[in-house]
Protein backbone atom coordinates (compact mmCIF):
# COMPACT_ATOMS: atom_id res chain seq x y z
CA UNK A 1 0.00 0.00 0.00
CA UNK A 2 0.96 3.40 -0.83
CA UNK A 3 2.53 5.88 1.94
CA UNK A 4 -0.50 8.47 2.64
CA UNK A 5 1.10 12.11 3.26
CA UNK A 6 -0.94 15.23 4.27
CA UNK A 7 -0.46 18.50 3.28
CA UNK A 8 -1.44 21.39 5.80
CA UNK A 9 -1.83 24.72 4.98
CA UNK A 10 -2.85 27.45 6.95
CA UNK A 11 -4.23 30.94 4.42
CA UNK A 12 -5.08 34.42 6.01
CA UNK A 13 -5.92 36.88 3.13
CA UNK A 14 -3.97 34.40 0.66
CA UNK A 15 -5.96 34.42 -2.74
CA UNK A 16 -3.22 34.87 -5.11
CA UNK A 17 -1.05 32.05 -3.42
CA UNK A 18 -3.65 29.49 -3.54
CA UNK A 19 -3.56 28.54 -7.27
CA UNK A 20 0.36 28.95 -6.95
CA UNK A 21 1.02 26.54 -4.03
CA UNK A 22 -1.61 24.27 -4.84
CA UNK A 23 0.04 23.56 -8.40
CA UNK A 24 3.70 23.88 -7.33
CA UNK A 25 2.75 21.17 -4.88
CA UNK A 26 1.06 19.06 -7.50
CA UNK A 27 3.86 19.07 -9.74
CA UNK A 28 6.76 18.10 -7.40
CA UNK A 29 4.16 15.07 -5.89
CA UNK A 30 2.65 13.94 -9.10
CA UNK A 31 5.61 11.95 -10.53
CA UNK A 32 5.74 9.98 -7.39
CA UNK A 33 1.95 8.62 -7.46
CA UNK A 34 3.41 4.98 -7.46
CA UNK A 35 5.14 5.55 -3.79
CA UNK A 36 2.82 8.05 -2.36
CA UNK A 37 -0.49 9.05 -1.92
CA UNK A 38 -1.53 12.38 -0.61
CA UNK A 39 -3.88 15.01 0.36
CA UNK A 40 -3.28 18.76 0.67
CA UNK A 41 -5.85 20.74 3.51
CA UNK A 42 -6.34 24.15 3.38
CA UNK A 43 -7.59 26.18 6.15
CA UNK A 44 -8.61 29.40 6.00
CA UNK A 45 -8.39 31.37 9.36
CA UNK A 46 -10.96 33.74 8.26
CA UNK A 47 -10.23 35.71 5.44
CA UNK A 48 -12.13 38.07 4.01
CA UNK A 49 -10.49 38.14 0.74
CA UNK A 50 -10.78 35.20 -2.51
CA UNK A 51 -9.08 32.90 -0.09
CA UNK A 52 -11.79 30.47 0.03
CA UNK A 53 -13.84 30.59 -2.71
CA UNK A 54 -10.15 30.13 -4.34
CA UNK A 55 -9.74 26.83 -1.93
CA UNK A 56 -13.49 25.41 -3.06
CA UNK A 57 -12.99 25.95 -6.56
CA UNK A 58 -9.55 23.67 -6.49
CA UNK A 59 -11.39 21.27 -4.28
CA UNK A 60 -13.97 21.27 -6.54
CA UNK A 61 -11.77 19.43 -9.51
CA UNK A 62 -9.21 17.95 -7.28
CA UNK A 63 -11.13 15.36 -4.78
CA UNK A 64 -7.18 14.94 -2.83
CA UNK A 65 -7.52 18.68 -1.77
CA UNK A 66 -9.65 19.94 1.41
CA UNK A 67 -10.81 22.90 2.98
CA UNK A 68 -11.50 23.98 6.01
CA UNK A 69 -13.03 27.48 6.63
CA UNK A 70 -12.99 29.88 10.03
CA UNK A 71 -15.88 31.95 11.08
CA UNK A 72 -13.29 34.58 11.70
CA UNK A 73 -9.30 34.66 12.36
CA UNK A 74 -8.25 32.18 15.41
CA UNK A 75 -4.45 32.96 14.35
CA UNK A 76 -1.83 30.63 12.34
CA UNK A 77 -1.18 28.15 15.63
CA UNK A 78 -4.84 27.49 15.42
CA UNK A 79 -5.37 26.96 11.97
CA UNK A 80 -2.24 24.37 12.17
CA UNK A 81 -3.92 22.59 15.03
CA UNK A 82 -7.29 22.28 12.57
CA UNK A 83 -4.88 20.90 10.22
CA UNK A 84 -3.74 18.83 12.62
CA UNK A 85 -6.99 17.62 13.89
CA UNK A 86 -8.61 16.11 10.07
CA UNK A 87 -5.06 15.00 8.62
CA UNK A 88 -5.17 11.07 7.98
CA UNK A 89 -1.36 10.86 6.90
CA UNK A 90 0.99 8.48 7.57
CA UNK A 91 2.77 11.68 7.94
CA UNK A 92 1.98 15.24 8.19
CA UNK A 93 3.84 18.25 6.67
CA UNK A 94 2.78 22.05 7.94
CA UNK A 95 3.93 24.56 5.25
CA UNK A 96 2.95 28.44 4.57
CA UNK A 97 0.63 29.46 1.92
CA UNK A 98 2.88 32.17 0.25
CA UNK A 99 5.45 29.54 -0.84
CA UNK A 100 8.10 30.98 1.44
CA UNK A 101 8.41 27.11 2.52
CA UNK A 102 9.51 25.40 -1.13
CA UNK A 103 7.43 22.95 -2.28
CA UNK A 104 10.98 21.36 -3.52
CA UNK A 105 11.37 20.25 -0.26
CA UNK A 106 8.74 17.97 -0.13
CA UNK A 107 10.35 14.77 -1.27
CA UNK A 108 13.59 15.15 0.92
CA UNK A 109 11.79 15.89 3.64
CA UNK A 110 9.60 12.52 3.12
CA UNK A 111 13.16 10.44 2.47
CA UNK A 112 14.52 11.63 5.79
CA UNK A 113 11.23 10.92 7.52
CA UNK A 114 11.04 7.44 5.44
CA UNK A 115 15.08 7.08 6.79
CA UNK A 116 13.42 6.78 10.30
CA UNK A 117 13.46 10.79 11.51
CA UNK A 118 10.22 11.33 13.57
CA UNK A 119 10.09 14.51 12.34
CA UNK A 120 11.96 16.64 9.82
CA UNK A 121 12.56 20.53 9.87
CA UNK A 122 13.15 22.57 7.53
CA UNK A 123 15.81 24.99 8.86
CA UNK A 124 16.50 28.51 7.23
CA UNK A 125 20.23 28.83 6.47
CA UNK A 126 19.36 32.29 6.27
CA UNK A 127 16.60 35.22 7.10
CA UNK A 128 15.50 37.19 4.68
CA UNK A 129 13.57 39.64 7.01
CA UNK A 130 13.34 42.87 7.77
CA UNK A 131 16.71 44.56 9.96
CA UNK A 132 14.12 44.76 13.36
CA UNK A 133 12.62 41.65 12.57
CA UNK A 134 16.09 39.65 12.30
CA UNK A 135 17.83 41.62 15.78
CA UNK A 136 14.30 40.59 18.00
CA UNK A 137 13.93 37.06 16.39
CA UNK A 138 17.61 36.25 17.28
CA UNK A 139 17.30 37.83 20.65
CA UNK A 140 14.34 35.70 21.69
CA UNK A 141 15.61 32.50 20.26
CA UNK A 142 18.79 33.00 22.00
CA UNK A 143 16.46 33.96 25.55
CA UNK A 144 14.10 30.85 24.57
CA UNK A 145 16.80 28.10 24.28
CA UNK A 146 18.73 29.49 27.99
CA UNK A 147 15.61 29.28 29.71
CA UNK A 148 12.96 26.97 28.09
CA UNK A 149 12.86 23.80 29.97
CA UNK A 150 13.06 21.91 26.32
CA UNK A 151 15.37 22.06 23.37
CA UNK A 152 13.46 23.95 20.73
CA UNK A 153 15.70 23.62 17.77
CA UNK A 154 16.34 27.43 16.34
CA UNK A 155 16.03 28.91 12.83
CA UNK A 156 12.76 26.45 12.65
CA UNK A 157 9.36 27.96 11.90
CA UNK A 158 6.37 26.04 11.23
CA UNK A 159 7.66 24.04 7.75
CA UNK A 160 7.77 20.23 9.14
CA UNK A 161 7.35 16.96 8.73
CA UNK A 162 5.54 15.04 11.50
CA UNK A 163 5.35 11.14 11.64
CA UNK A 164 1.70 9.82 12.78
CA UNK A 165 3.39 8.69 16.20
CA UNK A 166 3.95 12.57 16.76
CA UNK A 167 1.05 13.90 16.17
CA UNK A 168 -1.10 10.53 18.43
CA UNK A 169 1.01 12.62 20.97
CA UNK A 170 0.37 16.40 19.96
CA UNK A 171 -3.39 15.58 19.76
CA UNK A 172 -3.65 15.46 23.47
CA UNK A 173 -2.55 18.74 24.11
CA UNK A 174 -5.47 20.58 24.05
CA UNK A 175 -4.06 23.96 25.67
CA UNK A 176 -4.65 27.19 23.71
CA UNK A 177 -1.73 29.33 24.44
CA UNK A 178 -0.61 26.78 21.40
CA UNK A 179 3.54 27.54 20.41
CA UNK A 180 3.46 24.16 18.05
CA UNK A 181 7.13 24.43 17.26
CA UNK A 182 7.90 23.64 20.66
CA UNK A 183 5.04 21.72 21.66
CA UNK A 184 6.30 19.23 18.60
CA UNK A 185 10.35 19.54 20.14
CA UNK A 186 8.50 18.74 23.18
CA UNK A 187 7.48 15.24 22.13
CA UNK A 188 10.96 14.49 22.43
CA UNK A 189 10.68 12.11 19.45
CA UNK A 190 14.12 11.66 16.89
CA UNK A 191 14.09 14.78 14.67
CA UNK A 192 16.78 15.66 11.70
CA UNK A 193 17.04 19.08 9.34
CA UNK A 194 16.72 19.99 6.08
CA UNK A 195 18.05 23.39 5.67
CA UNK A 196 16.55 25.74 2.70
CA UNK A 197 17.07 29.28 1.82
CA UNK A 198 13.70 30.78 2.29
CA UNK A 199 12.41 33.11 -0.67
CA UNK A 200 10.23 36.24 -0.41
CA UNK A 201 6.34 36.05 -0.22
CA UNK A 202 5.08 35.02 -3.81
CA UNK A 203 2.26 37.47 -3.36
CA UNK A 204 0.53 39.61 -0.98
CA UNK A 205 1.44 40.70 2.38
CA UNK A 206 2.34 39.26 6.01
CA UNK A 207 -0.43 38.42 8.03
CA UNK A 208 1.48 38.07 11.07
CA UNK A 209 1.59 41.58 12.73
CA UNK A 210 4.08 42.84 15.87
CA UNK A 211 1.22 41.86 17.74
CA UNK A 212 0.36 38.33 16.63
CA UNK A 213 3.99 38.30 16.56
CA UNK A 214 4.57 39.29 20.63
CA UNK A 215 1.84 37.32 21.43
CA UNK A 216 3.28 33.79 20.18
CA UNK A 217 7.30 34.72 21.75
CA UNK A 218 4.78 35.22 24.77
CA UNK A 219 2.93 31.62 24.50
CA UNK A 220 6.70 30.26 23.73
CA UNK A 221 8.01 31.51 27.05
CA UNK A 222 5.31 31.08 28.97
CA UNK A 223 4.49 27.40 27.87
CA UNK A 224 7.98 26.13 28.37
CA UNK A 225 9.87 28.14 31.05
CA UNK A 226 8.88 29.05 34.35
CA UNK A 227 12.37 31.47 34.76
CA UNK A 228 10.01 34.55 34.12
CA UNK A 229 8.83 33.68 37.70
CA UNK A 230 11.69 32.69 39.24
CA UNK A 231 13.32 35.88 38.00
CA UNK A 232 11.04 38.26 39.94
CA UNK A 233 12.68 36.19 43.19
CA UNK A 234 15.84 37.10 41.72
CA UNK A 235 15.30 40.79 40.82
CA UNK A 236 13.38 41.03 44.24
CA UNK A 237 16.97 39.87 46.05
CA UNK A 238 18.94 42.31 44.28
CA UNK A 239 16.92 45.14 44.42
CA UNK A 240 16.12 44.71 48.46
CA UNK A 241 20.26 44.03 48.51
CA UNK A 242 21.05 47.52 46.44
CA UNK A 243 18.11 49.86 48.25
CA UNK A 244 19.31 48.48 51.52
CA UNK A 245 22.69 49.54 50.94
CA UNK A 246 21.82 52.76 48.93
CA UNK A 247 19.49 53.91 52.16
CA UNK A 248 22.33 53.22 55.06
CA UNK A 249 24.19 54.93 53.38
CA UNK A 250 22.09 58.19 52.35
CA UNK A 251 20.92 57.93 56.61
CA UNK A 252 24.31 58.13 57.45
CA UNK A 253 25.09 61.11 55.54
CA UNK A 254 21.92 62.55 57.02
CA UNK A 255 23.01 62.12 60.51
CA UNK A 256 26.50 62.88 59.89
CA UNK A 257 26.23 66.26 57.73
CA UNK A 258 22.87 66.67 57.91
CA UNK A 259 22.58 66.41 54.06
CA UNK A 260 18.54 66.09 54.23
CA UNK A 261 17.70 66.86 50.25
CA UNK A 262 20.34 64.32 49.16
CA UNK A 263 18.42 62.07 51.61
CA UNK A 264 14.60 62.76 50.82
CA UNK A 265 15.52 62.72 46.87
CA UNK A 266 16.97 59.89 46.84
CA UNK A 267 14.59 57.75 48.93
CA UNK A 268 12.03 59.33 46.75
CA UNK A 269 14.69 57.84 43.96
CA UNK A 270 14.35 54.25 45.43
CA UNK A 271 10.83 54.07 46.23
CA UNK A 272 10.17 54.78 42.09
CA UNK A 273 12.37 51.98 41.19
CA UNK A 274 10.70 49.69 43.36
CA UNK A 275 7.15 50.53 42.49
CA UNK A 276 8.80 50.15 38.76
CA UNK A 277 9.97 47.16 39.42
CA UNK A 278 7.09 45.66 41.04
CA UNK A 279 4.73 46.56 38.27
CA UNK A 280 6.92 44.55 36.08
CA UNK A 281 6.70 41.67 38.54
CA UNK A 282 2.86 42.30 38.19
CA UNK A 283 3.04 42.01 34.46
CA UNK A 284 5.05 38.85 34.39
CA UNK A 285 2.63 37.23 37.26
CA UNK A 286 -0.68 38.37 35.22
CA UNK A 287 1.08 37.00 31.89
CA UNK A 288 1.06 33.32 33.76
CA UNK A 289 -2.60 34.23 35.61
CA UNK A 290 -3.98 34.93 32.08
CA UNK A 291 -2.91 31.42 31.10
CA UNK A 292 -4.40 29.70 33.88
CA UNK A 293 -7.71 32.10 33.09
CA UNK A 294 -7.64 31.60 29.55
CA UNK A 295 -7.48 27.16 30.11
CA UNK A 296 -10.26 27.70 32.90
CA UNK A 297 -12.38 28.59 30.00
CA UNK A 298 -13.43 25.83 28.22
CA UNK A 299 -14.19 26.97 25.25
CA UNK A 300 -13.04 25.25 21.85
CA UNK A 301 -9.99 25.81 20.40
CA UNK A 302 -11.30 27.16 17.39
CA UNK A 303 -14.69 27.43 15.13
CA UNK A 304 -15.16 25.84 11.62
CA UNK A 305 -17.77 27.55 9.48
CA UNK A 306 -17.63 25.76 6.12
CA UNK A 307 -15.52 22.45 5.13
CA UNK A 308 -14.91 21.26 1.73
CA UNK A 309 -14.45 17.04 0.98
CA UNK A 310 -14.92 16.21 4.19
CA UNK A 311 -13.42 12.78 4.56
CA UNK A 312 -15.77 10.45 6.69
N1 LIG B 1 -1.56 32.90 8.70
C1 LIG B 1 -2.73 32.42 9.27
N2 LIG B 1 -3.35 33.20 10.21
C2 LIG B 1 -2.87 34.42 10.60
C3 LIG B 1 -1.65 34.86 10.03
C4 LIG B 1 -1.03 34.07 9.09
O1 LIG B 1 -3.20 31.33 8.96
O2 LIG B 1 -3.50 35.06 11.43
C5 LIG B 1 -0.88 32.04 7.70
C6 LIG B 1 -0.46 32.75 6.41
O3 LIG B 1 -1.49 32.74 5.45
C7 LIG B 1 0.74 31.93 5.98
C8 LIG B 1 1.35 31.48 7.30
O4 LIG B 1 0.33 31.61 8.28
O5 LIG B 1 0.36 30.78 5.25
C9 LIG B 1 2.56 32.33 7.68
O6 LIG B 1 2.16 33.69 7.72
P1 LIG B 1 3.01 34.86 7.07
O7 LIG B 1 3.53 34.46 5.74
O8 LIG B 1 2.17 36.09 7.11
O9 LIG B 1 4.21 34.96 8.12
P2 LIG B 1 5.74 35.33 7.85
O10 LIG B 1 6.22 34.41 6.76
O11 LIG B 1 5.75 36.75 7.43
O12 LIG B 1 6.39 35.07 9.17
MG1 LIG C 1 5.32 34.16 4.94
Amino acid sequence: MNTYISIIIPAYYEQDNIEPIYRKITEHLVPYLDRYTYEIIFIDDGSKDQTWSRIAQIADQDARVRGIKFSRNFGHQMALTAGYDVACGDAIISMDADLQDPPELLIPMICAWQQGAHMVYARRAQRKDGFLKKITAGWYYYLLSKVSDVHIPRHVGDFRLIDRKVLTTLAQCREKARYLRGMVAWTGFTSTYIEFERPNRHAGVTGYTWKKMIKLAGDGLTSFSTFPLRLIGYCGVLILGITSVMSGYFLYRCMVYGDQVVFMNSLGLIILGVLGAQSVALWILGLYVGRIYQESQKRPLYIVEKVCNEKQ
